[in-house]
């Protein structure tokens, strides 16, 4: 696996895969990996002739008072993890080179990133959306894969590469879960077993809202007002916000009738974790 850390080396790594036109596929991530990246990993080496993997704690999407300073850092073991499992080139810029302290141009989709996370993190999607176009031009990659468990981000990269006329697929794929449905985050590190425990509330509160709506549940308040329970019955839990949107805009919805997203950012003492189902009235394609 090639380990590359300046800006010039990758694009000429790339370039190199284009001349020989191979399918290059590019998985963005921050770094202290775990099945949920893994999966977007391999998804990627079954699809594309080369695969890169970037790892950039990316300090232009953290708010103030954040946790930028705190957040788990192990290159090692993410690059043995990638290196085992076939990955041609991992990408760790530099901080001051990709995001130096000059720079004046930043990307904003607007609208629905008024929402949800965007709400609570106003410089959050601002600071995803630049990097990740930064890292799109230098990587030129064919394919671009993300998680749903991000959802409203991967919607927001959709709707960048849809305004900007970019030509790279983007491909969102399913959020990958402990055996008790805690969805696999690096901010889980943060976590005392206590914590951990009551973070289990948000995949119940989520499976709460769901079997709602499943048994004919219409009204999103009563939906929203079950789920808050479901986290409020736990210590040490604190709601940043709790959604029935549209799964696309994230526009708030009234009345349930076609595919909602459920989605909450729950405070679990420091750690800030978010965790989204979307949910059909037929069929569900969360774990159902
Ligand atoms: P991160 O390192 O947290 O910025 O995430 C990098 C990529 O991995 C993003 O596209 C995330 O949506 C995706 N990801 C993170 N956790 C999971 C998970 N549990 N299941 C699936 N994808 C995930």
């Amino acid at each position: 696996m090639q380990e590359i850390s300046t800006i010039q080396q990758m694009k000429d790594w790339s370039r190199q895969s284009r001349n020989n036109e191979q399918r290059l596929g590019l998985v963005p991530t921050m770094g202290f990996l775990h099945e949920g990246h893994l999966n977007l990993v391999r998804h990627s080496l079954a699809q594309c002739d080369r695969t890169v993997v970037s790892i950039f704690v990316n300090p232009i999407q953290f708010g103030p008072g954040e946790d930028l300073a705190r957040y788990p850092i192990d290159l090692e073991r993410d690059k043995k993890l990638l290196a085992d499992l076939g990955v041609d080139a991992v990408f760790i810029p530099k901080k001051d080179e990709l995001v130096p302290p000059d720079m004046n141009t930043f990307v904003q989709v607007e609208n629905l990133t008024e929402h949800l996370c965007g709400h609570s993190r106003p410089e959050f999607f601002r600071g995803v959306t630049t990097i990740v176009l930064k890292l799109f031009h230098i990587v030129q990659p064919d394919v671009a894969i993300f998680g749903e468990k991000d959802r409203q981000q991967l919607e927001v990269v959709r709707k960048m590469i849809e305004d900007l006329n970019l030509d790279i697929q983007i491909v969102g794929l399913p959020t990958i879960r402990e055996s008790d449905g805690v969805a696999l985050s690096s901010r889980n590190s943060y976590l005392s077993p206590e914590e951990r425990e009551s973070a289990r509330s948000i995949v119940q509160a989520l499976e709460s809202g769901k079997s709602l709506i499943l048994n004919g549940e219409t009204s999103a308040e009563i939906v929203k007002n079950q789920m808050r329970s479901v986290i409020a019955s736990r210590t040490g839990t604190r709601i940043d916000y709790i959604s029935v949107c549209d799964p696309r805009r994230f526009g708030e919805i009234q009345r349930i009738e076609n595919p909602v997203m459920l989605a909450m950012a729950v405070h679990i003492g420091n750690t800030r974790l978010i965790d989204n189902y979307l949910v059909e009235k037929n069929s569900c394609k969360e774990p159902c």
